[in-house]
């Protein structure tokens, strides 16, 4: 099984630049999710490769072979989109056979490859109904059947579960991990749920404005984002991200001044911040990293939200002070707190910590 990689790959509409000089190396049999806001360029990225895109420079190579100028009809990919496209007259079965019809393949074989691959989907006892009588989520499965039964070198999706309801976009999600498992092949998947890409790719790569940001495993992407995009994008609630202004201590320490508190940097971490950050950066730290209590940043308790098993708490740090002539109010950042954590009120004033080596740093935008 091959993988996919982009060479400086390039789309423009016109004066759009839907895709940027994009270099990514999908590997053989991986899962890799494409992941960004709507209009950042990930479903061309996908058509790019299905050849439903033309390159405008750049190149794409398909298991190492320079695929730019080949028909979509003879790159062996097959491609599952949000919509079924399912033959409404046809059976189940004869929606899965078609593509095997289409190639002149023999009936036997026809038959003994769509009720394998609709085995592997569960629509075994489903084969003789019409996609009518079908719920949204098995239609999904036909679609998928009838991609997996050419047995193609890499598969192409492009929102396939975005049509589905909220439980069975979670079950369909699950199989088609585990249908990634048994095939063994290359996918592709775009999504705009960052949910979604944590849970399903081996690795994702996260697009802003045409442009790769960041590509890793899901935990890579969570523990250490690139830049300040990727950590408002992925993780929800997202990152809380707040000016700082960075003191160095005589002895080669740094110190974080957030709103009225203090965080002192291990020499360590201190390191990662280069020259350029000597005077302001933008200081991260996730939501489940900031502990309300005694802590250095004075802050007050703006709302208190139970979502059951946790609890969001969204403080506003002080601080406040004029600039300009405007009065410049602190920023807001959101706690997560776990349900057994005793619970703060509306409107009071708490001090919140974090621990130095869960606090990220990002220059500023
Ligand atoms: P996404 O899939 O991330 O939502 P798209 O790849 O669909 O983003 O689009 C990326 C950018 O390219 C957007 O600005 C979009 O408007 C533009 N675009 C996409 N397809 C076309 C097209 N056929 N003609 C002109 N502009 C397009």
């Amino acid at each position: 099984m091959p993988g996919v990689s982009f060479v400086e790959a390039t789309k423009k509409f016109d004066d759009v630049v839907a895709v940027d000089h994009l270099t990514l190396d999908v590997e053989d049999g991986e899962f890799l999710v494409l992941v960004g806001p709507s209009g950042c360029g990930k479903s061309t990225a996908l058509r790019m490769i299905a050849g439903l895109e033309e390159v405008t420079s750049g190149a794409l190579l398909i298991g190492g072979e320079d695929v730019t100028d080949v028909e979509p009809q003879d790159r062996d990919l097959a491609m599952v989109f949000q919509s079924y496209a399912l033959y409404p007259h046809k059976t189940v079965r004869q929606n899965i056979e078609f593509p095997l019809k289409s190639r002149k393949v023999p009936a036997a074989e026809r038959a003994a490859r769509a009720e394998r691959a609709a085995g592997l989907l569960g629509l075994g006892d489903l084969l003789e109904r019409r996609p009518a009588q079908l719920s949204g989520g098995q239609r999904q499965r036909v679609a998928l059947a009838r991609a997996i039964v050419r047995e193609p070198r890499v598969f192409l999706m492009d929102e396939p579960l975005s049509n589905l309801d909220a439980k069975t976009r979670v079950q369909t999600r699950a199989e088609l991990s585990e249908l990634h498992e048994t095939l063994g092949a290359t996918f592709i998947y775009v999504t705009h749920d960052q949910v979604e890409a944590m849970t399903m790719g081996t690795r994702i790569a996260v697009l802003d404005g045409g442009r790769l940001q960041q590509v890793g495993t899901p935990d890579e992407v969570y523990d250490r984002p690139a830049n300040l995009f990727v950590a408002g994008f992925i993780g929800s609630p997202p990152m809380n991200t707040v000016d700082a202004a960075v003191d160095r201590t005589p002895d080669g320490g740094v110190a974080l001044r957030i709103g009225t508190g203090r965080i002192e940097l291990p020499a360590a971490l201190a390191r990662a911040l280069s020259g350029a950050a000597d005077g302001e950066v933008v200081v991260g730290v996730r939501p489940e990293h900031l502990t309300i209590g005694q802590g250095p940043i004075e802050a007050t308790v703006k709302i208190v939200e139970s979502l059951g098993h946790e609890r969001h708490v969204v403080a506003e740090l002080a601080g406040t002070h004029e600039h300009q002539d405007e009065i410049v109010t602190g920023a807001l950042v959101i706690v997560r707190q776990s349900a057994e954590d005793p619970a703060p009120r509306t409107g009071e004033r708490v001090g919140l910590s974090a621990r130095p080596d869960q606090v990220h740093l990002f220059d500023r935008r």
